[in-house]
């Protein structure tokens, strides 16, 4: 599988120098120890616009990668390991729901097309996936090191990402696979609740709300996510299983795979995470 070559045929670098530049330019306005939180602003509507607060410079940042199932927990994980590691949450599902949301933005022809996948629950095209990661590479390259949820999802992406990195000299620190038994990620999906209002996630089983179907934080009315349905689910393993599972062995055959079981709480999870992380410091 070749890697996703850039349209306009310019090399990698000179997409980034200007958002770099940019970057390193908000950072001495903002101040080297500003808070880690990251609004993730320039991720999640492109590089035109600017996060408040960057995480700080790192000498040797954290560069991971998120790998498993849906319903694994990998979302969670993510938000744990970005708050503990300084890094940002690079979520590129998180970005085609933002530009679904944002109805009166100037959307490209090209991110309309990739919202109709989405919206079918197909995997977007990589040339629509590695554009768009392209155009914010200035987040990956940031010295504050990140965490990829949701992406790469397929061999030519994760091969543009070698070669990304590899053409600036980066290295990852590991791909983390979260993995958990099929009937137990089918449990957890078609239980769960999501609050209509303010998005709160609940299981009527594991995290059960006060009354039912009511969200306890703001009284908003608890629903079934379409795509948590079980023949929705069925589908989205088999998506996983045909595109993704594959990559588990591409990043075990470059020694960058570390396995954690992803049961017990977001907490143990954690904690069995950073326990793995610990042998493998970044460098
Ligand atoms: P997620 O929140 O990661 O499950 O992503 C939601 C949806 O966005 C997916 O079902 C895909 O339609 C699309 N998507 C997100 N990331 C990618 C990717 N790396 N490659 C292809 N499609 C993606």
């Amino acid at each position: 599988m070749s890697a996703v070559v850039p349209k306009d045929g310019l090399p990698f670098s000179s997409h980034v120098t200007g958002v770099t530049a940019r970057r390193a330019l908000l950072r001495r306005f903002v101040g080297m120890n500003a808070p880690i939180k990251n609004d993730r602003i320039a991720w999640l509507q492109g590089p035109s616009a600017n996060c408040t607060a960057l995480p700080a410079e790192r000498k040797h940042p954290w560069r991971l990668i998120l790998l498993g199932a849906p319903g694994v927990g990998k979302g969670t994980q993510a938000e744990l390991l970005t708050e503990r590691l300084g890094a940002c949450h690079l979520s590129t599902g998180d970005v085609f729901r933002a530009a679904a949301k944002c109805s009166d933005c100037d959307q490209s022809p090209a991110m309309r097309v990739a919202l109709e996948y989405m919206r079918r629950g197909d995997l977007v095209p990589d040339s629509t996936v590695w554009e768009m990661v392209l155009e914010r590479s200035g987040c990956i390259l940031d010295c504050g090191g990140f965490v990829l949820d949701g992406f790469p999802r397929t061999l030519g992406q994760a091969e543009s990402l070698k070669e990304l990195m590899e053409k600036e000299k980066l290295s990852l620190s590991a791909v983390l696979n979260y993995e958990l038994p099929v009937n137990e990620i089918v449990r957890r999906l078609s239980g769960r609740r999501t609050c209509e209002q303010c998005k709160s996630v609940f299981h009527v089983t594991e995290r059960p709300p006060k009354i039912a179907s009511v969200c306890d934080r703001c009284g908003g009315r608890l629903y079934q996510r379409e795509d948590d349905r079980p023949e929705s689910i069925t589908v989205r393993l088999n998506a996983y299983e045909r595109s993704t599972a594959p990559l588990i062995q591409f990043y075990e055959d470059l020694g960058l795979l570390v396995r954690i079981v992803a049961k017990g709480s977001p907490d143990e999870i954690m904690a069995q995470t950073m326990n793995k992380l610990k042998e493998r410091p970044p460098h």
